[in-house]
């Protein structure tokens, strides 16, 4: 039986091993992958419409480039709508069409000139290849400009799904704003954008995105996409530029063959979208104010310390149902708690707490599975024990107390002769010190098997213990004609408890005489060799075939044939008697032909007595 103490370690060590596993596969890129759907999902259930947008995408599709003359032809069809949009006063144009190159002198100028008309634009910038240094606008179209901000909006590496944007990106020692971010400035008629480490301020609207992270923000997507209106459907339709007005507007490019700044999003399924809707879409967010922070590791960590402390005390302190209704109350809760939290604006990975939920909820129910049924095995166990003193005492004992009551009787009711009553106070002298020895030793026994014994160790002769046995038996074999034959024994010394071996072998004579006919043979034979020592008691009685010789040694175990002979028995004697070969380090071997007879054997270790030749074989016959 493991001590309170290190059964309460090894419970401890299983709730750590949750722990560390939960968190540390939640690192994995399987884990972060698993987080990233869970996102996704929660995205699409849960972000409702952001109100009436504040932006407009005025972009340039298939249909534009097929009716307006294609790409040659971008920076012309690209003024003439600008020009368009300069009545509407839109309150800040943010331009994701890398103006780096010169073209056509007089597209170029007017270009320019419609630029400069805007209230306010923004270009975009983008790394070089090197990564040293920004790409920049041409410096004619950039003299107007109010901002250049960056366009890295890229996707996840796992799955090139695009969930944020990092709002500062330095290139060499340059640092740029998000187009989105400068967009938003502008639309917010803020002068700058303050920062500190942890967050950055725009017009009121703190931003927490800390500088070490590349301050990272999470697009809110909104579900029901941002208005556009194509440059063809402008050209064709002027009447559309009232839409821009009092607007944020993103223009870009977003023909499939040409925008190769394409991305898949929580919300565009299995399309993509273009790179100018993204940063529409993040302006969106930085208009709308409510953005999602990530949970810190140190949170996720602290959770999944709670959930496995959590299942460690449902299962500790509480049992049956209680238990396991608790549990499954930390589970719910650990799945529920990343969508709560969702909707709260924090984004919790969901793989780490519920990989600690279920790792600690099925580690501490299994060991409390097996402790409760540990407990469960030790009850039976002692019910048996219980079952087996009854009938030990109500089988065994009563033997030599018959013998005492009926001896007493004789005594108290008839006048006997001093010869006579001698006789009798001798028998019950003899019984009730049998009677006592018999509860000594069912003690020694039963506190043997509970381990709260030291076996003794006392060094004693074989031929002793046999000639005791024998003895003893005689008289019960003499009522059935039955010889008990033992051979001198060689000189052997066993050490253990005497009493309990004596128990052992007179058990095993009183069985042979027990269940043989009249006028059998008993045979006790005492061999030694290599420091073992082999007592066999052989009879010539009903014996039991092979499939009872495996069970013989089972508590209560009695065989057919036994049974059916009406033989008294209770099938607790060759249990006790293998307990007591056991704790002296030994075996039993039985062999036995029903109808012919049985052979049991002691096998124990032992010593040749002094004076004896030792580790030779000595048979005695
Ligand atoms: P009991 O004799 O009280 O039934 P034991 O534990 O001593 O209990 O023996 C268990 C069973 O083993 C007996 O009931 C009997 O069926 C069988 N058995 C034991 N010894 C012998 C033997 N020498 N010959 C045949 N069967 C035996």
């Amino acid at each position: 039986m493991r001590s309170p103490a290190r059964q309460r370690l090894g419970y401890v060590a299983l709730l750590c091993a949750a722990f560390l596993v939960a968190v540390t596969s939640g690192l994995t890129s399987f884990s972060t992958q698993i987080d990233n759907d869970a996102y996704d999902w929660m995205f699409r259930a849960y972000v409702r419409g952001g109100g009436e947008p504040r932006s407009i995408l005025l972009t340039v599709d298939e249909a534009t480039l097929l009716e307006l003359g294609g790409q040659r032809r971008l920076r012309a069809f690209l003024a003439e709508a600008l020009e368009s949009l300069v009545a509407a006063r839109p309150r800040v144009v943010a331009i994701d069409i890398a103006l780096v190159d010169a073209e056509d002198e007089t597209l170029d100028g007017r270009l320019e000139a419609a630029l400069a008309q805007l209230p306010a634009y923004v270009l975009p910038s983008d790394e070089m290849p090197d990564g040293r240094t920004w790409q920049e606008p041409l410096a004619r179209f950039r003299r107007h400009a109010k901002a250049v901000g960056h366009v890295h909006a890229l996707p996840d590496p796992l799955d090139s799904v695009n969930r944020g944007l990092p709002l500062e990106v330095i290139v060499g020692r340059d640092r740029r704003w998000a187009l989105a971010l400068e967009t938003f400035r502008l639309y917010s008629s803020a002068a700058t954008v303050t920062e500190s480490p942890e967050d950055i301020e725009v017009a009121g609207t703190v931003i927490l995105a800390g500088r070490a992270e590349g301050r990272p923000m999470l697009i809110r997507y909104r579900p029901e996409g941002v208005p556009r209106i194509s440059v063809l459907e402008l050209k064709q339709k002027p009447e559309l530029a009232e839409r821009f007005r009092d607007r944020a507007v993103f223009v870009g490019v977003v023909a499939q063959n040409m925008a190769r700044d394409r991305l898949m999003t929580p919300t565009s399924g299995s399309s993509q979208m273009p790179g100018v809707e993204i940063h529409a879409h993040a302006f969106e967010t930085l208009a709308g104010g409510a953005f999602f922070g990530k949970a810190q590791m140190t949170a996720v960590v602290l959770a999944c310390a709670v959930i496995v402390l959590g299942a460690g005390v449902s299962f500790w302190y509480l049992n049956g149902v209680r238990a396991y209704a608790s549990a499954a109350l930390l589970l719910a809760a650990a799945h529920a708690a990343p969508h709560l939290l969702f909707r709260g604006g924090v984004v919790f990975p969901v793989f780490a707490p519920l990989a600690a939920a279920w790792l600690s909820v099925a580690g501490a129910g299994v060991w409390k599975h097996f402790v409760v049924r540990r407990q469960l095995e030790k009850t039976e166990d002692d019910r048996a024990r219980y079952q087996q003193a009854i009938h030990f005492v109500t089988h065994e004992m009563r033997t030599p107390l018959t013998a005492i009551q009926g001896s007493s009787e004789i005594m108290s009711r008839y006048n006997l002769s001093d010869e006579k009553r001698k006789q009798i106070a001798q028998t019950i002298h003899q019984e009730s010190r049998r009677l006592g020895r018999m509860i000594q030793t069912f003690l020694d026994v039963e506190r043997l098997t509970a381990g709260q014994m030291e076996l003794k160790r006392e060094p004693f002769e074989a031929g002793g213990l046999i000639d005791q046995c024998v003895e003893r038996v005689r008289h019960l074999a003499e009522r059935k004609r039955i010889v008990v034959e033992a051979a001198p024994p060689p000189a052997v010394t066993l050490t253990g408890d005497h009493e309990l071996m004596e128990y052992a072998l007179y058990n095993l004579l009183t069985n042979a005489i027990k269940y043989s006919g009249e006028d059998t043979r008993v045979e006790v034979r005492t061999q030694y060799g290599d420091g073992v020592c082999r007592i066999t008691v052989t009879d010539q009685g009903i014996g039991m075939d092979a499939s009872e010789v495996k069970q013989i040694f089972r508590k209560f175990y009695r065989t057919k044939s036994a049974v059916a002979a009406g033989i008294v028995g209770t099938g607790i004697g060759l249990s006790i008697v293998e307990q007591i070969v056991t704790a002296h380090e030994g075996r039993m071997e039985v062999e036995s032909t029903p109808g012919k007879g049985s052979r049991f054997t002691m096998v124990l270790p032992a010593r040749a007595a002094a004076g004896a030749a030792p580790d030779r074989m000595v048979v005695s016959q």
